[in-house]
């Protein structure tokens, strides 16, 4: 399902002192099995750009559609259960919220929040286990017992046995050293080419974006600054060096690399059409 933003402003704690427009008037859209980075400098606005796409944040102008599900600024009461069956969010730190006493019952409590039976929430804890590589051996273990980076994949484990079509990853591999990091990033691209998941994936880390999306976006003080493939974004070095972006060197190398074999991966941004 695609997710499309039009005219979405985002402004926290408005007519108070500590009044700050955090999402300045965003139009994008973000294709149905895309793998899409949100880069940009800290306090850009990302978090706050991808915590609308489930509904934990409620935009104050404007409006997100995520599939069929629609979200407008000025809406009263709205039921979000059906969207974040739909939407997985996968927090910063989430082994952090592990608490069972055994993996197989922490990867069962997504699905059976959402009401999903005992016995069809164990099935699917089971297969996601198996997705994230954590062999039956360990279900019946303690989390605890794990190391950091099998602990982030027990929670990833939860999120995706709710089976969402869309997973939203906040920072994915901090605090990963890097050989965790690459086993983190490969399973989400494993999982992208496999499962067809649209994931977006806020990141500071530009090679990630650049070696893992094939659309990204870029956040300025609450404005989309760039959006397109990240050839398209990533050569804009000097646009990119201007907001705070250091480009990694071998990066750059790699792409005048492709610009000299004469590749036409100049994809448009994938602005929405008005
Ligand atoms: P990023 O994810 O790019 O670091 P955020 O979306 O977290 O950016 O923040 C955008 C801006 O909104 C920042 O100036 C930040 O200080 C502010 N902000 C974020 N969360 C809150 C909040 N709960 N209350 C007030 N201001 C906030």
């Amino acid at each position: 399902m695609d997710i499309t933003f039009e005219h979405v402003t985002h402004v926290y704690g408005r007519k108070t002192p500590f009044e700050k427009l955090a999402l300045d008037d965003v139009t994008i859209r973000i294709p149905s099995g895309s793998f899409t980075s949100i880069i940009g400098h800290t306090g850009s606005g990302k978090s706050t750009l991808v915590q609308h796409i489930n509904g934990l944040l409620k935009p104050s102008e404007g409006k997100i559609t995520v599939g069929n599900f629609v979200i407008h600024a000025h809406e009263k009461k709205k039921d979000f259960k059906e969207l974040r069956k739909q939407v997985g969010f996968v927090f910063q730190y989430p082994e952090h919220q592990l608490f069972e006493e055994t993996i197989i019952k922490d990867v069962c409590f997504g699905p059976m929040n959402f009401g999903i039976s005992d016995a069809e929430s164990t099935k699917r804890a089971e297969e996601s286990l198996q997705l994230v590589g954590l062999p039956a051996s360990f279900w019946h273990r303690s989390p605890f017992e794990l190391s950091g980076g099998q602990m982030r994949r027990v929670a990833i484990a939860g999120v995706l046995a709710v089976r969402p079509q869309v997973i939203i990853l906040d920072e994915p591999t901090a605090g990963l050293d890097p050989k965790g990091r690459e086993e983190i990033l490969s399973l989400f691209d494993d999982l992208h080419a496999r499962l067809k998941l649209t994931i977006i994936m806020v990141t500071h880390n530009m090679s990630d974006a650049a070696n893992y999306s094939d659309q990204v976006i870029v956040m300025d003080g609450g404005k989309l600054l760039l959006a397109g493939s990240p050839k398209h974004v990533f050569l804009q070095e000097d646009l990119l060096r201007k907001v705070g972006l250091d480009i990694p060197e071998t990066m750059l190398f790699l792409n005048k690399v492709l610009d000299k074999a004469g590749s036409k991966d100049k994809i448009p941004a994938f602005t929405v059409d008005e």
